[in-house]
């Protein structure tokens, strides 16, 4: 047994094996080296107390693990057997084909970015993707920033610095990642008047608000919570009318935005950007990345006079959309004018699929696994939409000993699957699952199965 200090190999001495030449290669030297360097580091200290020191092999297992565990934490595709379409930490929204090629052109080589090719002269960045939005929604102008909160930042810093801004009460809201209305209002030098109660606002409350020096009205779709009960607010209609007759323009931050109608899937209603630019609303923002189902961006249409102050901002040039973004959005809008969103898009096919179709995969999966059942569940929008709203579904379930262990296990697998734990069970929602990934996700499964055989209690 070593317990000599002087028996720990030194850093040069390691670097010499041949294996770590190898991870140099796969790894690079920065990281081996820093990786030898924490492995020593425990080697030693641990050698200090008495332990032993282990053999070079052992040493080399220690390694290899950790510059693995390095990979592993690297951004990588997953498995959402979660059945929750927009998931925020997965990504959100999963993109058409359409948008990945273009995406992938625009990405490998040059493109006629900023440039006309027709005249030969420089154009803006924007213009493709905001006459494909002139054509899909019949604005004036639009706008495309990285994402919807520096959509929503860029609009008050144009329109309401140094300027009081009107908003409900039951608008304030905290949008997740750190997205709270207040920071965003006052960061774009707004003076806040809030108006109403949590529960109900009233026209007079605008009127109130606006005659209190309110120069703008903001409202914000209250994403991901929902107020029941009591509650009452004045319809935007009304809110436009009373703003534009005393001149005070109206920005309506939908978040989710959607293009499509969401009662036609069995859901409740989530606003869409037609009925705010309907009813009158001057500005309107919305995420790429929600329901609309195309790359995270920033959207913001509306009226000439306004969007032109908003362009102007030196903010818009900070924010700028880059360029794999916006030819991954304009083959999105393409989908949606060619009415094939529902067909193409794959949020919009994930939420239109057909229960029938869930169960007989749930079912091909039971079978070739062998194992589990197959159970009726629900399915979830997320991505701060349509709060509480569900879709009905069918879940693949297994019902193992240790299910913490096992969702473990499924994170672990060389392609990670994140499902989830049902009333003691893990259950696997094929609608989030894209239909390329059944193949792996029945053999990882299988292999899991295998692995810890004595865990599983139920053969149906
Ligand atoms: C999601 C959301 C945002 C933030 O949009 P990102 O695209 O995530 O930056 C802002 N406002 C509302 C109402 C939202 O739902």
């Amino acid at each position: 047994m070593k317990t000599n200090l002087a028996d720990i190999p030194s850093v040069e001495r390691i670097l010499q094996f041949p294996h770590i030449k190898e991870c140099i290669t796969n790894f690079g030297r920065p990281l081996v080296l820093g990786e030898i360097r924490i492995v020593l580091d425990t080697i030693r200290k641990n050698a200090e107390k008495g332990c032993e020191i282990p053999e070079n092999d052992e040493l080399i297992r220690q390694l290899d693990a950790s510059l693995q565990e390095i990979e592993n934490k690297s951004t990588r595709p997953v498995i959402n057997a979660t059945g929750v379409i927009l998931h925020t930490n997965l990504g959100r929204a999963p993109l058409s084909q359409s948008a990945i090629s273009a995406m992938q052109e625009s990405s490998a080589g040059y493109s006629s970015l900023e440039f006309d090719i027709l005249t030969g002269s420089r154009r803006k960045r924007t213009e493709p993707a905001e006459y494909l939005l002139k054509k899909l929604l019949g604005i004036d102008e639009a706008l495309i920033v990285n994402n919807n909160a520096s959509a929503v930042m860029l609009v008050l810093s144009a329109l309401a610095s140094n300027r009081k801004v009107v908003i409900a009460r039951s608008q304030i809201v905290e949008i997740g990642g750190g997205f709270r209305l207040p920071d965003i209002l006052k960061q774009s030098g707004a003076h806040l008047i809030e108006i109403g109660t949590t529960n109900q606002i009233r026209l007079t409350d605008y009127e109130n608000g606006i005659r209190e020096g309110g120069k703008l009205i903001l409202r914000t779709h209250p994403s991901n919570f929902k107020i029941i009960g009591y509650t009452g607010e004045p319809k935007l209609t009304e809110i436009c009318k009373l703003a534009s007759s005393l001149k005070i323009p109206v920005v309506d931050d939908l978040g989710s935005g959607a293009i499509l109608d969401t009662t036609k899937f069995g859901l409740a209603h989530e606003p869409m950007v037609q009925e705010s630019l309907m009813a009158g609303a001057d500005v309107v923002c919305f995420s790429g990345d929600k329901l609309l189902g195309g790359p995270q961006s920033g959207i913001i249409v509306g009226k000439k006079e306004y969007l032109g102050k908003i362009k102007k901002h030196p903010l818009a040039r900070a924010l700028r959309a880059d360029k794999v973004l916006l030819s991954g959005l304009e083959a999105t809008l393409k989908e949606y004018l060619k009415d094939k969103a529902e067909e193409r898009i794959p949020v919009w096919k994930m939420i239109s699929e057909k229960e029938n179709s869930l169960k007989k995969r749930a079912e091909a999966w039971s079978e070739k696994i062998g194992f589990g059942m197959v159970i009726s569940g629900k399915s979830t929008i997320g991505g701060g939409s349509l709060p509480e709203e569900t879709l009905p579904t069918w879940l693949f379930s297994l019902q193992v000993k240790h299910p913490d262990a096992f969702l473990k296990k499924l994170r672990y697998s060389t392609l990670p699957i994140l499902a989830r734990i049902q009333n003691d069970l893990i259950v696997f929602d094929p609608r989030t699952v894209l239909e390329e990934q059944d193949e792996v996700l029945v053999s990882s499964i299988i292999k899991i199965l295998q692995e810890t055989r004595e865990n599983y209690e139920k053969r149906t």
